[in-house]
């Protein structure tokens, strides 16, 4: 899930622009950091447990050099974890994203022939890998040649670049983890994510599986990873401006990001609906069309498979990426895959795409980031447009999402105007729900269940994966114990945990699910529970009411952001970072 930057070129005080450019990928991973500058005779290594520090290390000027931020999987969080890793000889340094799942028998063998190991990481077995490939050997094809048989013994999802500092070239090879070159006057850059090489870079080039970049000062090549062939590079210009990455008076992102709701969703019914409408023709066109995400992206896709079946009568299924392997095996290449993902690098929705491609099937991508894996890999993308989202908890993006499907099942239904009606009903429901008498009301009912251990959240229908999303919106960034369920289930379990003072959200749209949810209310109340009861309409079962408009099937767009804001409010209560909360990374790219 890393952050990687990376440049060769001309002499420059190199430490203060990698340093920028991790800080452009903090959110990809914000355990640690480290950067290394390739001097003559020894490779310089600053690296840090921790959040990127605002002051620069010392890091004396050169022409080569690389920085990592690091989303631990193998190994604590600790300086000596933290990337770069250097080899036994000093020659060789390495960053690493991804999860090298054989790194055991890898480490156990180096270990037996005298290797010596700095970290616990599964990564550093890249460096002494490497170290024993290469040998004495000091031209850049024999690196190339260690890069290709190292990379082949690996078993995951990996990428890793290499600095020697012999040759003076990094050298890089993905599968499945992003990275792109870039190339300026200047020199040579490679990064994780092109966000990184804006105003650095006029032309990128995004590395496919199976190709090893040979990055040297004026020059990149590329050659294949299977069979050493060169490799044409496709370079296109880098679009890619400056995003607007300040916080225009916002104390923080996570709140910026829902107050921007209202326009995100503007905007897909204004200048998206084209995109929206092919979305719609290739379900039409499908035999059995499967939506799939993880985390927040699997909850709007859930709320899409309701609002297919209730909108345009059919039958969308929905599976979460990580399982979705386990469940292709009917795919036919009549299928669409629609894959649904905020950065469009989730490696558990990749890895779906990718068994869905091998049976053939189509793919549809949701994603806010153009020229992500997934937009690439797609057949066909709708680009959300939602704007950069900086915060690590999901919110903008989600609700575009719900809006894009939501449009396309009435699309499908033949009731376009309708579905554009809806959602111009949503946005002025969020705009009510930021103003400042609701945010205050959100903000008194957080003060309310602030010290709270547990929460649990109901809705039945279209509001089932609301309350899955609310949950999951609270515990990641209050990391109160929060958990969504369907309404009816409460009595098949999940009433056990109620207690006296217990705080239960109830959705209670005013749909067919009014009476049935207003009655697992009352069980809980019954229990002690204190109702929060979000609704266009209060009831007696209340004991409090979150006013919400009556959007009809816009309800899961509107009434999710009662809950985006108590989440914000706990947060801040409880003195932690809302956008960046402990143990979480943007893009989940490993595993
Ligand atoms: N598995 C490596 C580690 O734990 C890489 C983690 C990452 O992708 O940031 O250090």
């Amino acid at each position: 899930m890393c952050g990687i930057i990376g440049f060769v070129g001309s002499e420059r005080p190199l430490g203060g622009m990698l340093l920028e450019g991790l800080r452009r990928l903090e959110y990809r991973g914000y355990d640690s950091w480290g950067v290394a500058v390739g001097q003559n005779g020894s490779i310089k290594v600053a690296k840090k447990a921790g959040r990127i520090i605002a002051t620069d290390p010392e890091l004396p000027e050169a022409t080569i050099g690389f920085g990592h931020t690091r989303w631990a999987t193998h190994g604590g969080v600790t300086d000596q974890n933290a990337h770069p890793h250097v080899d036994c000889t000093g020659r060789f340094a390495v960053i690493h994203n991804g999860i090298i799942e054989n790194f055991r028998k890898l480490r156990q063998h180096l270990l037996d022939s005298g290797h010596e190991f700095q970290s616990e990481t599964d990564s550093e077995v890249i460096a002494h890998l490497i170290e024993q490939a290469v040998g004495d050997n000091q031209d850049v094809d024999a690196v190339v040649a260690a890069v290709r048989s190292v990379f082949e013994q690996m078993r995951g999802l990996n990428a890793f670049i290499v600095l020697d500092n012999h040759t003076r070239h990094l050298f890089a090879v993905k599968n499945v983890s992003p990275l792109v070159l870039g190339r300026s006057d200047g020199g040579s850059h490679i990064a994780s994510d092109a966000l990184a090489l804006v105003d650095h870079v006029d032309q990128i080039h995004f590395v496919e599986d199976g190709q090893v970049a040979v990055i040297g000062p004026g020059k990149i090549q590329l050659v294949n990873q299977e069979t050493g062939d060169p490799e044409t590079l496709d370079w296109r210009p880098m679009t890619l401006t400056a995003v607007d990455t300040g916080l225009h008076g916002y104390p923080h992102f996570m709140i910026k990001e829902i107050s921007e709701q209202p326009e995100v969703i503007r905007r897909i019914v204004t200048d998206e609906i084209e995109p929206v409408r092919g979305l719609a023709e290739l379900i039409r066109a499908s035999y059995g069309t499967f939506l799939v995400g993880s985390g927040t992206s699997s909850y709007a896709a859930l709320s899409g498979s309701y609002l297919f079946s209730r909108i345009a009568r059919r039958h969308v299924n929905f599976t979460v990426g990580s399982e979705f392997k386990y469940q292709e095996h009917f795919l036919t290449d009549k299928s669409l895959v629609v894959a649904l993902s905020q950065s469009g690098e989730t490696a558990d929705v990749i890895e779906a795409v990718m068994a869905a491609q091998e049976r053939g099937a189509k793919i549809a991508a949701l994603v806010n980031v153009p020229g992500s894996t997934l937009d690439r890999m797609a057949d066909y993308s709708v680009h959300l447009n939602a704007g950069p989202e900086q915060c690590v908890l999901s919110t903008k993006a989600y609700v575009a999402k719900v809006a894009v499907l939501l449009l396309a099942a009435h699309i499908l239904n033949g009731s376009e105007h309708a579905g554009r009606e809806i959602l111009w009903q949503s946005v002025d429901g969020i705009e009510q729900l930021l103003s400042p008498i609701a945010s205050d009301h959100i903000r008194a009912v957080a003060a309310q269940i602030v010290d709270q251990d547990h929460c649990y959240i109901i809705g039945r229908g279209l509001s089932y994966p609301t309350a899955l999303e609310s949950a999951l919106k609270i515990k990641e960034v209050s990391y109160i114990h929060a958990e969504g369920f369907a309404g009816g289930e409460l009595k098949h379990g999940v009433i056990a945990l109620i207690d006296k003072g217990t705080p239960a959200i109830v959705f209670s749209p005013l749909d067919e699910t009014r009476d049935d949810i207003l009655s697992g209310a009352m069980e809980m109340k019954s229990r002690g529970a204190v109702i929060i009861g979000v609704s266009p309409e209060n009831d007696e079962v209340f004991d409090i009411h979150v006013p919400v408009a009556d959007v009809g099937d816009g309800s899961p767009i509107v009434n999710v952001v009662p809950a985006q804001l108590l989440g914000y409010q706990l947060a801040l209560m409880r003195d932690l970072d809302p956008d960046k909360p402990r143990n979480l990374a943007k893009s989940v790219t490993v595993k």
